[in-house]
C-alpha cells in the first residue's frame, strides 16, 4: 500500500490520500517539498509525519479515499 501526501502552498492544504485514489494524476510530476506537489510513502505513518511537517494551516484527509 502506498500513500500520497498532496502540498498545495498555495492553498495552504496538504490532503492525505490512498493508492489508487481517483484524484491522484496519471502523471505524479514531483515538485519540491516547500513549493508543493505530489508525494508518495511506503506506509502511512510517513505519509501523515510528512503532512504534519508540511506546515500548511488545513491538513485533512481526502473525502474521496478515506484512508
Ligand atoms: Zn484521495
Amino acid at each position: 500500500m502506498v500513500y500520497w501526501v498532496h502540498i498545495a502552498r498555495q492553498n495552504d492544504r496538504a490532503m492525505l490520500h490512498q493508492d489508487r485514489c481517483p484524484s491522484i494524476p496519471s502523471n505524479n510530476i514531483t515538485t519540491d517539498f516547500w513549493e508543493g506537489g505530489w508525494f508518495d510513502y511506503p506506509d502511512k505513518e510517513r505519509a501523515l509525519t510528512a503532512l504534519e511537517l508540511s506546515g500548511t494551516s488545513d491538513q485533512r484527509k481526502c473525502p474521496l479515499c478515506k484512508p
